[in-house]
């Protein structure tokens, strides 16, 4: 019976995955993306919302009690740390995310560094400073490399990663005296740089049963070969081939299951999706950071290989409800790719309202906007990160493949596009050097 009525908030390409998943529930009957994309106006059920505003709470939670309303699904982190969770529960509506006190495993690396230390979860080893003067300090005293990180929210540039100490310096200056993200530079995190792979995997939790969905790579710079600046993420893959099941396992018991557990510790059990980002080091698995809700281009990546009759909505209610262990999340034996198109200039100065063309992509690829607006009937840009093809296939090499042979089909086209060419590449260095290349 489709008896659920979903808000869903956001409007990059993690909101149109998820709206692409949640519309296929036989249980969904609507979906109100607020403020959605030129892909979620596109979905079965969906409708884009503008008449509130994403960060207007009272006025979502007066939404969604006007119109049936009963699973609110907030995309991105800002909601999450601003406490969006706690309006629905006070108005009686379930909704998928963190309270605003276990939403500070992202809002506050800071606490976030004090808490994996309080309960042993491997991490860099770091120092947290509220003055500029002994953080400069600390830098002068030490003799390995550092990363320094702003405490609070800083859409994504808050981490840097200085290459000397005048650099680290410097960092320390534009984040602590002049502000450059605000009151998120307050407090700064110095930690050891970390050496390894670096993972992410997503895991749903309802406070005490956990589901991880499989690890992704992300590829953070703008370039081939992992050269220029870091970007939003300009591709992903999964499965990767490093998350052996000994890897998992040992994720599981030394980070996923200590992390839920310190949340009820802390009185603050967490309900919704956990990201956790690794670093593989030579020590093993340590954490880099957590999110508290989905990645993106992780959600386009691993959201394609739940099984038909994996129910998100399902799940994410439970994830709300408490009952996570009686559902179904069933993952293919599959893999997924997905490649990231950006407009000329990102991740500095781009265009915006570019026209689009797109073509119905080959079955078992996938389109899904991120930066598109419709303008009338014609579907333009209206971000950076614009738009992203994922491809599912029984090997990597295939699901790679056809992601790059869709774009070449001319799938999508716009003035300007740009995408990386090597997406996966590690999988595939790792699996040249050891000849088993068919898998991967
Ligand atoms: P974060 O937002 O904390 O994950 O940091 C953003 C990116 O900076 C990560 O995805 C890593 O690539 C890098 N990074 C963060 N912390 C470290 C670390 N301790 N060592 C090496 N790289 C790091």
């Amino acid at each position: 019976m489709a008896d659920l009525q979903i808000l869903l908030i956001g409007n990059g390409g993690r909101e149109h995955a998820l709206a692409w998943k949640l519309s296929q529930s036989p249980r969904v009957k609507a979906i109100y993306a607020v403020p959605g994309n030129g892909g979620t106006a596109t979905c079965p059920k969906v409708s884009n919302i503008s008449s509130v505003s994403a960060s207007d709470f009272p006025g979502l939670v007066s939404f969604a009690q006007s119109n049936g309303v009963n699973l609110v699904v907030p995309g991105p982190e800002a909601p999450l740390v601003d406490g969006v969770e706690g309006f629905f529960r006070n108005a009686g509506i379930p909704c998928f995310g963190p309270s605003k006190e276990a939403a500070r495993l992202e809002g506050s690396k800071t606490y976030s560094k004090d808490f994996m230390k309080k309960y042993n979860i491997p991490t860099a080893a770091y120092e947290n400073f509220s003055d500029y003067e002994q953080a400069v300090a600390y830098i002068d005293s030490i003799n390995h490399d550092v990363v320094i990180k702003a405490t609070g929210l800083a859409a994504g540039k808050g981490v840097i990663l200085p290459e000397t100490k005048d650099e680290a310096k410097a960092a320390l200056k534009e984040i602590m005296v002049d502000r450059a993200f605000g009151d998120a530079g307050s407090e700064v995190v110095i930690e050891e740089l970390l050496l390894g792979d670096e993972l992410s995997v997503l895991t749903f939790c309802d406070g005490y049963a956990m589901r991880s969905l499989p690890m992704a790579q992300d590829h953070k710079r703008i370039r081939d070969g992992d050269q220029g600046p870091n970007t939003g993420g300009m591709g992903c893959y999964a499965p990767t081939n490093i998350a052996s099941k000994e890897l998992t396992e040992l994720v599981d018991k030394t980070i996923l299951e200590p992390t839920f557990a310190g949340m009820r510790r802390e009185q603050q059990p967490f309900r919704g999706v956990l990201f956790t980002g690794l670093m593989i080091t030579a020590d093993g698995p340590k954490v880099l950071e957590y999110n508290v809700r989905f990645g993106d281009p992780e959600t386009q990546t691993v959201l394609p290989l739940l099984s038909a009759d994996t129910d998100l909505a399902e799940i994410m209610l439970a994830c709300a409800n408490g009952y996570l262990d009686n559902c179904n999340l069933t993952i293919e034996n599959k893999f997924s790719a997905t490649v990231v198109l950006a407009a000329g200039g990102y991740p500095g100065s781009y265009a915006k309202g570019t026209p689009m063309n797109l073509q119905q992509p080959p079955t078992g690829s996938t389109i899904f906007h991120a930066g598109t607006a419709l303008d009338g009937d014609q579907l333009k840009t209206s971000g950076g990160r614009v738009i992203a093809i994922n491809s599912v296939g029984d090997s990597l090499r295939a699901a790679v493949d056809a992601a790059y042979a869709a774009l070449k089909a001319k799938t999508i086209e716009f003035d300007g596009m740009f995408y990386r060419n090597d997406i996966a590449h590690r999988a595939f260095r790792a699996s040249d050097t050891t000849k088993e290349s068919m898998t991967y």
